[in-house]
C-alpha cells in the first residue's frame, strides 16, 4: 500500500510562489523553456553519470525530451529520460524554493514596492514554479535512473505539496501541468495545449537545445527544435534574440545578456567559446556557491557544467561554453586541473575578456560602467591574484575619488597636479565616511584628487601594488605623508618642533597602549589629531576582517599625529608646561581620531564618561561666569 506524504514549502518559497501566481506577466510562455532547460540539464547529468558508472551507460540511449498536449483535458506534459529524481531529491530540489539571499532579497521587494519583473524572478533561479503562471496544478512524476521506485510530486502551489510513491516506465522526469481554465487571465489568448502554439514557443526558446524536443503529429513523431550548437554557426547568421535565449537557457537568467564574447581559436589548441556578461550579479556571487559558469563541450558534446578550471575565480560571473577539439571525451574532475589543453584554454580565454572588456570599456563607456557596478569588486580580486595580468585589471578599473565619480586611473594620472608625486589613495569604510576623514585635508587643501577604496577587497590588491605607470601608490593615511617635500610646510612645523616635544613623549606615555608614537602632523590642517598607519602596516578595517574570518591579528599600533596649528595643542602644551596629568585628554584625543576616521573604540563608555566631564566642567564654568 502506498503512503502519501504532505509537506509543506518553507516561508520564503511560500511568499515566492504566491508572487508568482498573481504577478500578471506578459511572458507566461516561457515556463515551457524553463521546463525544457530542466529536462535538457536532467539529460546531461545522466550522460555526465554514465560516463563513470558501468550500470547507467545503458540508459543513456535515445535521450530526448517529449511533450504532449491535451486540449480536452486541458494537460500539457513534459518528459525526458535523463537522471530523474528520487524522494530525498523531490524534497531538497522542488520543496526548496528559495535559494540562499531569497529573504533578503523578498524582504526589498516588498519594501520597495516593485513590480515583480521577469528580471527579477530569474535572478533567483525560480525555473520550475514559472508553471504556476499557468497551472492550477503541477504533477511530476520520476524515477532516478538506477533505483527500481518512482514516486509522484504533486502541488496546487497554495503552500504544500504531496509525495507518494508511483509507477514509472524507465528512468527520467514527466512534469505534467493541469493549465488554468483558457480566458482566465484578461490578455490570456493563447493556448499552451495548441500544437501550433507549443511549436512556436519551442522554436522561438528552446531551438538549440541539444537533443530532439518530439512531439506526437498527424504523421507520427514531429521533433521541434534543429539541436543546432549556436556557437558552431557563424556570429552573422545567428541573431541577437537567438544569442540571448541561449544565454538565458544556460545561466537560467531571465535577463538579457549585457554583452557577449565569441571567440574562436586554431593552433596549439583549437577551441570555441560563446561567453556572456550577465547584466546582474547572481545572488551568490560572493557566496562562491554558484554551479552555472562555463559548459565544457568536447566536439559538440557535452561533458560538464561548471567547469572551473577554464577561467579564473575572478572571471566566475562569466556564463557560457567552451567547446574544445583537442580533449579526450572521458575527461575527469581530476584530469583536469592538470591538462595543458585546459591550461591554454584559461590563458587564451582570460586574455580574450580582458581585451574585450578594455574594448568595452573604451568604445561603450555607459555598458562599462554598468558592468563595472555590478562585478567591479570582482574583477579586483584579480589585481590581487593574477600577477601577470595585474596591470591589464588595473587599467580596467575604475574608482571614486574626492573630485569625480568612477574614473579610470588614467583619467586620474591626466589630471593629476604637476608637483604631485604619486596616485593617493584612501581606503576603508563607508564613501561617505570616507569623504570626510581628517586625513585628507592637507591633500584636499593642495588640490591633490585622492582615491577612496571603499570595498574591502580593496585593501587586499592595494596592499600588493606598489604603482601604476610610472608612479607609485601612497595611501594617505598610512606613512608621514610625502607633503613634507613640499616647500613651506616643512618649514612651518620644523621650526617650532623643539617646543612641542615634551608634550608629544608625554601624549605617547599616556597612550602606550594605542599608539607607537605621537608626532606633529603634515597633512592635517583643521582637525586636532588623526591615525596613521605604517606604510606596510594593514589597514583597521583589513584586522577587522581577517579576525572576524577567526585569523589571529596582532594589535598594530598607530601613529597617532596632531595638528599644531589647531588651538587645542597650545593649550595643552600650556598643562604641560604647568605639569598637570594629561592622561584624560590624550585618551581623548585619541578617542576622537579613532570616531572620525569611522572606527570603533575598544572602551567607549570610558570615552563617553570622559566627554561627559568635560562637558559638565565647561558648562559648570559658564554657569559662573554668567
Ligand atoms: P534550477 O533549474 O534553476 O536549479 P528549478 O526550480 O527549475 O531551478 O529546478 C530545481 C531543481 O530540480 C533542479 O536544479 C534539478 O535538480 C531538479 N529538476 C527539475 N527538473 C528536473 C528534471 N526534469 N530532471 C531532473 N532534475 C530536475
Amino acid at each position: 500500500m502506498t503512503t502519501k506524504e504532505t509537506f509543506s514549502f518553507q516561508s520564503e518559497g511560500k511568499q515566492l510562489l504566491d508572487l508568482m501566481i498573481h504577478s500578471v506577466y506578459s511572458h507566461r510562455e516561457i515556463f515551457l523553456r524553463e521546463l525544457i532547460s530542466n529536462a535538457s540539464d536532467g539529460l546531461d547529468k545522466l550522460r555526465v553519470a554514465s560516463l563513470t558508472d558501468e550500470g547507467l551507460r545503458a540508459l543513456f540511449a535515445d535521450p530526448h525530451i517529449r511533450l504532449a498536449a491535451d486540449g480536452e483535458a486541458r494537460t500539457l506534459s513534459v518528459s525526458d529520460n535523463g537522471i530523474g529524481m528520487n524522494r530525498d531529491d523531490l524534497v531538497a530540489y522542488l520543496g526548496t524554493i528559495a535559494k540562499s539571499g531569497t529573504k533578503e532579497f523578498l524582504r526589498r521587494l516588498t519594501e520597495s514596492g516593485e513590480p515583480l519583473t521577469a528580471e527579477l524572478i530569474g535572478q533567483f533561479g525560480v525555473g520550475f514554479y514559472a508553471s504556476f503562471m499557468v497551472a492550477d496544478a503541477v504533477e511530476v512524476l520520476t524515477r532516478k535512473a538506477g533505483d527500481g521506485q518512482a514516486w509522484l510530486w504533486r502541488s496546487s502551489g497554495d503552500g504544500t505539496y504531496t509525495i507518494e510513491e508511483a509507477d514509472r516506465d524507465g528512468q527520467g522526469t514527466t512534469v505534467t501541468l493541469h493549465l488554468k481554465a483558457p480566458g482566465q487571465e484578461e490578455d490570456e489568448e493563447e493556448d499552451f495545449t495548441d500544437p501550433l502554439t507549443i511549436r512556436s514557443i519551442v522554436r522561438r526558446y528552446s531551438d538549440f537545445v541539444a537533443y530532439p524536443i518530439r512531439m506526437k503529429g498527424d504523421g507520427g513523431d514531429e521533433v521541434l527544435n534543429s539541436m543546432k550548437a549556436i556557437w558552431s554557426r557563424s556570429e552573422s547568421e545567428v541573431t541577437d534574440e537567438e544569442y540571448a535565449e541561449f544565454y538565458r537557457h544556460l545561466s537560467h537568467d531571465w535577463a538579457d545578456p549585457l554583452e557577449r564574447i565569441v571567440y574562436s581559436v586554431e593552433g596549439l589548441t583549437t577551441f570555441r567559446a560563446l561567453l556572456f556578461l550577465p547584466s546582474k550579479a547572481s545572488l551568490d556571487l560572493f557566496l562562491r556557491e554558484g554551479d552555472r559558469g562555463i559548459q565544457l563541450y568536447v566536439k559538440r558534446v557535452f561533458i560538464m557544467q561548471d567547469c572551473k578550471e577554464l577561467i579564473p575565480e575572478y572571471l566566475r560571473f562569466l556564463r557560457g561554453i567552451v567547446d574544445s577539439d583537442d580533449l579526450p571525451l572521458n575527461l575527469s574532475r581530476e584530469i583536469l586541473q592538470k591538462d595543458r589543453q585546459i591550461a591554454l584554454i584559461r590563458r587564451s580565454l582570460t586574455r580574450k575578456v580582458l581585451e574585450e572588456l578594455k574594448s568595452l570599456k573604451e568604445k561603450n563607456p555607459e555598458t562599462y560602467l554598468a558592468f563595472w557596478k555590478e562585478f567591479g569588486p570582482v574583477l579586483k580580486e584579480g589585481i590581487f591574484a593574477d600577477e601577470k595580468n595585474r596591470q591589464a585589471l588595473l587599467a580596467l578599473a575604475l574608482f571614486q575619488t574626492t573630485e569625480r565619480e568612477w574614473i579610470s586611473l588614467e583619467d586620474y594620472i591626466a589630471a593629476m597636479k604637476p608637483d604631485q608625486k604619486a596616485l593617493y589613495y584612501l581606503s576603508g569604510g563607508s564613501l561617505e565616511g570616507l569623504r570626510r576623514s581628517p586625513h585628507l585635508e592637507a591633500f584636499r587643501e593642495r588640490g591633490y584628487e585622492v582615491l577612496l577604496f571603499d570595498h574591502p577587497v580593496d585593501d587586499f590588491w592595494s596592499g600588493v601594488v606598489e604603482s601604476h605607470g610610472d608612479r607609485p601608490l601612497r595611501s594617505v593615511a598610512k606613512g608621514a605623508a610625502d607633503l613634507d617635500d613640499l616647500p613651506g610646510v616643512k618649514a612651518d612645523v620644523a621650526e617650532g618642533e623643539d617646543r612641542y616635544e615634551g608634550l608629544l613623549k608625554a601624549l605617547g606615555e599616556a597612550l602606550s597602549e594605542e599608539v607607537s608614537a605621537v608626532r606633529l602632523s603634515r597633512r592635517l590642517t583643521q582637525s586636532p589629531a588623526c591615525l596613521v598607519g605604517e606604510a606596510h602596516s594593514m589597514t583597521p578595517q583589513m584586522e577587522e576582517l581577517l579576525r572576524s574570518m577567526g585569523q589571529p591579528v596582532p594589535k598594530n599600533r598607530r601613529v597617532l599625529e596632531v595638528n599644531a596649528a589647531h588651538p587645542l595643542l597650545e593649550g595643552l602644551l600650556r598643562r604641560h608646561g604647568e605639569e598637570r596629568d594629561l592622561t584624560d585628554e590624550a585618551r581623548l584625543l585619541y578617542g576622537q581620531a579613532v570616531l572620525a576616521e569611522g572606527g570603533k573604540l575598544d572602551d567607549p563608555a570610558h570615552f563617553a564618561r570622559l566627554l561627559a566631564d568635560l562637558l559638565a566642567r565647561d558648562v559648570g564654568r559658564e554657569g559662573l561666569r554668567t
